[in-house]
This record gives C-alpha cells, structure tokens and sequence, in this order.
C-alpha cells in the first residue's frame, strides 16, 4: 500500500508536538496504514451475520416481484368511480400466494388482503375501513369518495429492481442486511474471513484468576475486556495469556504473536516509566511510534507493525484500555476487516447534570448514563472516574466527550455524548 508517509515519521511531523498528539490526528494517521485483510470465504447466510459482504449482492429479482396490495381491501378500478358513492361487484378475492387470476372488469372489484397480487384491471386498493357490505349476498359493496388513484398498489420493483445492486461489499452483515438478502432468494454470500487478533497482557504485578493474590499483586482484567470487545466485534481472537516484563519473553511474545495474527494488541508496557524498554525491543522488530495522546483516560498509546501485523499498545489501566479501544482500535479494526463505509457513530448533545473539572488541552471521556427526562437528553456522571476504575465503565451507556478546547463544565451545560453500542 502506498502511503504518504511511514509510520515512524509520524513521531516528527511538523505540525504538532509529538508529545502530546490529538485524538482525531492520531486516529487519522493509524488509520492511512490500514487495508482490508486478504482472504475471502463463501458461507451460507446465517453464518455471515457480524461478517462483512465481499462482494456486492446484486438483486436476481424485483422486489417485491409482484404488483401487490399494502392493505386489507378491494381492488377497484378507479375509472369506476363517480363523484360521491360508488357502488361495484365482488367477483372474486386475491389472498397473499392464492392470487385471484383473472381480471376485472367495468364495475367490478375484488376483495384483496395484504401482500395479495393485484388482478389485472385493477390499478387501486381501496381499504377496508373505507367500504361498506351489502347486498343479498354481500357482494355489493359501496365505496365513499376521496379516493387517490394508486392508493396502496406496492409496485413490482418498487423496493429493488432486477440487477441493482442491493447491498454494497463493505457492508456489515446485521439482522436487516440477513432478512434483506433471505428476501432475494440468495442463502449464500461473500464475507471477509475474520480478523485473527493476538493479545497478551504484560506486567510483573499481574495474577491469573485462580490463584491467589500475593502482596502488590493484581488479577490480570483487561485480557477479558479485550476478549469481550474483539468477540463481540466478530475477531478470532488468540488469548496469549500474561508476559512479564522481561526482554527476552517479551521480545518472544511480539515475534510469535505477529506471525500468526492480523492484529498484536498488548496492554501496559507504554506509559513514560515502561516505555523505553518496550520501545527499544519494538525498534529492532518494527515500526512503531509511541505517542502521548492529548486524552484522558488513556494518555499512552503505541501504534505500528511488527512484520506484517498491526499492532496496537494500549495503556495497562483497566478503564484506559476501553476508552483507547474504543476511540482508535474499533474503527482500524473495522477497516481491516473490509468495512466501508465506516458506519456514523453519532455525537448526540444532552445536557450534564453535574459539574465536570476539565483542563483545556486534552480530549476527556467521562463515563456517562444519557437519558431521556422532560424531553430531552440528560446524562450524568457514573461516580469515581479513576482510570482504574472499571465500575464507571460497566454502569456506563456513554461517554460524556468534552474535547480539546473545552475547560471545567457547569451543570446544566450541553455535552456531546457518544453512544457505547456494539462492543463495550
Ligand atoms: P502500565 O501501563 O503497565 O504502567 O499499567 C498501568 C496500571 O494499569 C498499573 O496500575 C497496572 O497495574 C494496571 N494494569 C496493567 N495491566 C493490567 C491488567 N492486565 N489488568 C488490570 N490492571 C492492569
Ligand atoms: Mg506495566
């Protein structure tokens, strides 16, 4: 891939300070280094749900593939109707799969239920509220005025005609896109093979669940965060276990996880006390930058290739490993993964309950609660937001985003909100 620049030269480019890089700028960078993975699978339609089309699905039909009713009704003829009532003949019905098969004619209608195929001649449906039953037979049936030529007739090809392009490659597979392609009669698609993501955690301090705790020690969370958000974003994820901080473990980590994974993601290790280290081993077997991000949580980032992995060094703070994940590694992954375009991720306004302390200077993602009260969005503030702490995370459905150039917020100010949906 061409880019316009390697990636060691972004810790030099000229137009910010290298030790303190903004959100957007770094997220954009990243994202120059990324194409979709090699490597394409035929599946049948229910195993491409969290997949990503491949190919376009072109419509081998129209849709719907016949003129059919939206209502419970009567097919009428609408050169039939005079001014005031009309009165025509039932003389016969159209049921949804049993058409009626003939046509009518001068005066005549046909009872039609919804998603019953219109009988020629027939050119609007007149729904039932609108009608009266008479007559000995019940067969005479009276129309009133105000009826609108076409009313209710769905038109072969309305929603999709034959040869267009239904869904685009680059869309990802959800409930509607399935429902949409079962709706062509196609029960086999294109999908990009999933992504293989490798990921380890490293310090001295970290525990495995199962053992006890010794004295300084912590259990080791974020190999499950990261279990949770790559699943959920549909990665084969390589769960490499704990690497203590040692050179040579290290150093054997990297190069195995870069041989068999897309992605290397690693947590701790980058902060300005561990990073030299880390760095020193990474120059000799990439290229990697090591940036401050101008954010909180989540100030340490490193983002390079070792081989030809992506990788990505996310800070070993519980909370900070969410919020980087989430700002940086979700979209890249996304992208590595074949999606195009990359979907809105929508910035709602509400308005903050409570007080916030912000420096200008830095991009900040508090968690938050949004909901709806008097009509509008309000989010507050999930308690303690240390960036150890996980609680604030798991009772949030938010972030609160105050950016760059924001200071201290005032209750009662309007704050941009981004919604946690999909993989937190
Ligand atoms: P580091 O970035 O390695 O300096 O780690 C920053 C903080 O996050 C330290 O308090 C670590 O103990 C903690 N931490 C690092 N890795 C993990 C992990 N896998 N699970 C929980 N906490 C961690
Ligand atoms: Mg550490």
């Amino acid at each position: 891939m061409n880019t316009p620049l390697t990636i060691t030269e972004a810790s030099c480019a000229d137009d910010y300070d290298p030790n303190s890089m903004p959100v957007d700028k770094a997220r954009t960078f990243i994202n120059t280094f990324l194409s979709p993975v090699n490597g394409v699978a035929r599946v049948a339609l229910r195993s491409a749900l969290g997949r990503v089309l491949a190919a376009d699905i072109i419509s081998p039909v129209n849709v719907p593939a016949h003129r059919n009713s939206a209502m419970d009704g009567w097919a009428i003829r609408f050169a039939d109707l005079q001014a005031g009532t009309t009165t025509l003949t039932e003389i016969g019905a159209s049921f949804a799969g049993v058409p009626f098969g003939k046509s009518i004619g001068t005066n005549e209608c046909a009872r039609i239920f919804t998603g019953g195929v219109v009988p020629d001649g027939a050119d609007t449906i007149i729904m039932q509220e609108r009608a009266q039953v008479g007559g000995i037979n019940g067969k005479s049936i009276t129309f009133s005025d105000g009826i609108v030529f076409s009313q209710n007739v769905r038109h072969a090809g309305e929603d999709l005609k034959a040869g267009a392009v239904a869904l685009a490659t680059g869309r990802i597979v959800r409930s509607a896109e399935l429902g949409l392609i079962a709706s062509l009669g196609i029960g086999e698609v294109s999908v990009y093979r999933p992504l293989r993501v490798a990921f380890f955690s490293t310090g001295d301090e970290l525990v495995q669940i199962g053992n006890p705790l010794g004295e300084g020690q912590i259990y080791d969370s974020n190999r499950y965060t990261l279990h949770g958000m790559l699943t959920r974003m549909g990665a084969d994820v390589i769960d490499m276990g704990v690497v203590r901080d040692n050179p040579a473990v290290l150093e054997a980590a990297f190069i195995d996880a870069s041989k068999i994974a897309d992605v290397v993601i690693t947590s701790g290790g980058v902060s300005v006390g561990e990073a030299d280290y880390v760095k020193g081993l990474l120059q000799k077997l990439g290229e990697v930058v090591f940036w401050k991000i101008a954010m909180k949580p989540g100030r340490p980032l490193a983002y390079g290739k070792i081989g030809d992995a992506h990788f990505f060094g996310l800070p070993g703070n519980p909370v900070s490993v969410m919020v980087t994940f989430y700002q940086f590694v979700r979209d890249a992954l996304m992208i590595l993964q074949g999606v195009s375009p990359l979907p809105v991720q929508p910035l709602l306004k509400a308005v903050c309950t409570s007080p916030i302390k912000k420096a200008p200077g830095r991009t900040e993602f508090q968690r938050g609660v949004l909901y709806l009260e008097d009509g509008g969005f309000k989010v507050r503030v999930t308690g303690e937001q240390g960036s150890g702490i996980l609680k604030s995370m798991s009772d949030a459905n938010c972030f609160i985003m105050l950016h760059d150039n924001v200071g201290n917020v005032a209750a009662g100010a309007t704050v941009d909100v981004q919604i946690l949906e999909g993989v937190v």
